[in-house]
């Protein structure tokens, strides 16, 4: 790459510019200076979108209006509002911290980059977000709208997932970075990201950018940015046997290292393709449970994850008074408490399509 200096200050002026002059990307958390407030609003903006996050956030800031407050939070609480947003990593990582914080920490952020990157569950954006929002520091954020917006400009076709590339853009963010105030650079690249130069048909003729950017004149803007690795979709199928008794449900937590760590659900039978009631029923797991009558299907409903898409089946197996059960790690739940646990949002669906919730 070889960029002129004047294409890199027309770069960074332009962009502080059209900041504080037409950038009305308006978000709850955009101006914060409580280094919570912004940690909380990133950790929910990981692989979420701003929209669907932006209720979580209000909920969470709400509900825990300080680092303190998200400290003491019982794990089922927190996780119940977390439902529906998805990787629960996120959330088991962000009580784990919050709870370093308010302890060894005494409830202060740490005010420097190299600081914050040492706390669970802070990567480089995070913490670069964090010590500039808050504590005025000239760290440089690079997430996947600067990515874009520097690989579109400066015509850059290093791959964002390698190694060097990664290198390459953070070098060039950090270089570009408006020292006089490092935060309103930050928002302004991120948000020129988020609603003008847009991964598909950005809006060029509306981008301060333009005169000197070089995916414009070169007609590049489809192919920038460039990824190297196509990450493969697999599929899993999971069959839930909804077990009932009277007006309960059987239910479990799911404590392994998976999806939906924490989360409630019902019998699961997992396959590697899809049953019917047939196949369903001359299962290992099904017969385990040694129930006599076939389960009924009740539907289906997919999710679609990152790199995974779940196919998930119902069936109806209600269990009639004296069966013995085998011995199962979970608990019978009557339906009307269904609403305290904190279930994946496949599982919330059907729950209440069938007016458990
Ligand atoms: S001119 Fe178009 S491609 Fe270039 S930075 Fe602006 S929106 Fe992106």
């Amino acid at each position: 790459m070889n960029v002129s200096r004047n294409s890199k200050q027309f770069f960074t002026t332009q962009l502080v510019d059209w900041h504080h002059t037409a950038n009305d990307r308006s978000l709850p958390w955009k101006q914060e200076k409580d280094p919570y407030k912004i940690w909380l609003s990133e950790i929910i903006l990981q692989q979420t979108r701003a929209l669907q996050g932006l209720p979580y956030y209000l909920k969470f800031t709400e509900a825990y209006p300080t680092v303190k407050a998200l400290a003491k939070a019982k794990d089922e609480d927190a996780f119940r509002l977390w439902q529906g947003l998805g990787y629960y990593n996120r959330c088991k990582n962000m009580l784990a911290t919050a709870r370093i914080i308010a302890g060894e920490l005494k409830g202060k952020f740490p005010q420097t980059y190299e600081g914050l990157l040492e706390l669970k569950g802070i990567g480089p954006y995070t913490a670069a977000a964090i010590a500039s929002f808050a504590f005025g520091r000239h760290n440089a954020v690079v997430d996947g709208n600067v990515y874009r917006v520097l690989s579109r400009y400066f015509g850059i076709d290093s791959p964002i997932d390698s190694t060097e590339g990664k290198k390459e853009f953070a070098g060039l963010a950090q270089e570009l970075l408006y020292k006089n105030d490092s935060a309103a650079y930050n928002q302004a690249i991120m948000d020129l990201g988020a609603t003008v130069c847009t991964p598909a048909s950005p809006k060029c003729s509306d981008c301060p950018l333009q005169k000197h950017c070089t995916a414009y004149k070169q007609e590049l803007t489809t192919l920038l940015p460039v990824k190297v690795k196509k990450t493969a979709v697999s599929t899993r199928y999971f069959h839930y046997v909804l077990l009932t008794s009277g007006d309960k449900l059987w239910i479990r937590k799911r404590t392994e290292s998976d999806i939906w760590q924490n989360l409630y659900e019902p019998y699961l039978v997992e396959h590697t393709h899809s049953l019917d009631v047939t196949t369903l029923a001359a299962h290992p797991s099904y017969k385990a449970l040694k129930l006599k009558a076939v389960p009924e299907y009740e539907g289906s409903l997919k999710q679609r994850l990152t790199h995974r898409i779940i196919e998930t089946r119902f069936f109806n197996a209600p269990v009639k008074k004296g069966t013995q059960l085998p011995e199962l790690q979970g608990e019978w739940v009557p339906v009307s408490a269904l609403k305290n646990y904190g279930f994946p949002k496949t599982i919330v669906s059907f729950l209440e399509k069938k007016l458990y919730f």
